[in-house]
């Protein structure tokens, strides 16, 4: 299997993973990777379930597609994205049901929990309404998005990128578990909000999170530390 296969796999079990981890519905949602010259994007219209590894569509960056298939309606997104964020490699967009509640509310993600930190910010904007498929979309979408890992579609759905496809879904899964958090505090009047100062604390920790000492630029103070190491083995 030569590694565009493997690829082509790995994107079909991503979007056959956030359905079945209740992050999207039926058919709608795309998932892109960038590739050599241009980006891999899923195809219009086929269930993720029935969906094969040749039917995955190759486009350029000149906006070309290639191959029997056509790209997923919304590749205008996917493609103006990866155009404008060198740093990102993978672009995922859902209908999930809490992202889209707040996306139809016409309501930003606030600071109400930490984990708002995932989304590479302290907010997850919301954009403008734009129908599906539309060079306006992509334009709002790209707004709402700026330099961060997440933005709200108006009246639509959510988009995360990342760096890798887990990257990509682990920021979706955060983002919609934060919408169901923050829609839960309006319904009981109103969460409170972490300040800037908190959130920088929280963003900077967060540069460490999750990474071994090695990896650690030792300039950060603000870090989240182990416990002390006491040897290689207990006994
Ligand atoms: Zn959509």
């Amino acid at each position: 299997m030569d590694s565009q296969t493997a690829l082509r796999k790995d994107i079909i079990a991503t979007c056959q993973k956030m359905n079945a981890a209740g992050l999207n519905v039926g058919s709608a949602g795309n998932l892109s990777v960038r590739i050599k010259d241009g980006f891999l994007i899923t195809p219009s219209g086929i269930p993720y379930d029935r969906m094969t590894p040749d039917q995955i569509v190759e486009m350029d960056l000149d906006g070309h597609y290639y191959g029997d298939f056509i790209p997923s309606s919304e590749w205008r997104f996917h493609y103006d994205i990866l155009k404008a964020r060198p740093d990102v490699e993978v672009v995922l967009h859902s209908h999930a049901t809490h992202c889209a509640i707040l996306a139809c509310c016409h309501l930003d993600i606030p600071p109400i929990h930490y984990m708002i930190g995932v989304s590479g910010g302290t907010l997850v904007k919301c954009s403008g309404y734009a129908p599906f498929g539309t060079q306006e979309l992509s334009v709002e979408a790209l707004a709402a998005l700026g330099s961060r890992n997440a933005c709200l579609l108006g009246n639509h759905g959510v988009i995360t990128v990342g760096q890798t496809l887990a990257g990509a879904f682990n920021v979706l899964e955060e983002v919609e578990n934060l919408a169901r958090i923050y829609i839960g505090t309006r319904l009981l009047g109103g969460g409170a909000l972490l300040s800037e100062g908190q959130m920088d604390v929280v963003l900077q920790r967060f540069k460490t999170y999750g990474k071994q000492a090695s990896e650690i630029d030792p300039a950060i103070t603000e870090r989240v530390e182990p416990p002390v190491h006491g040897g290689q083995h207990l006994h």
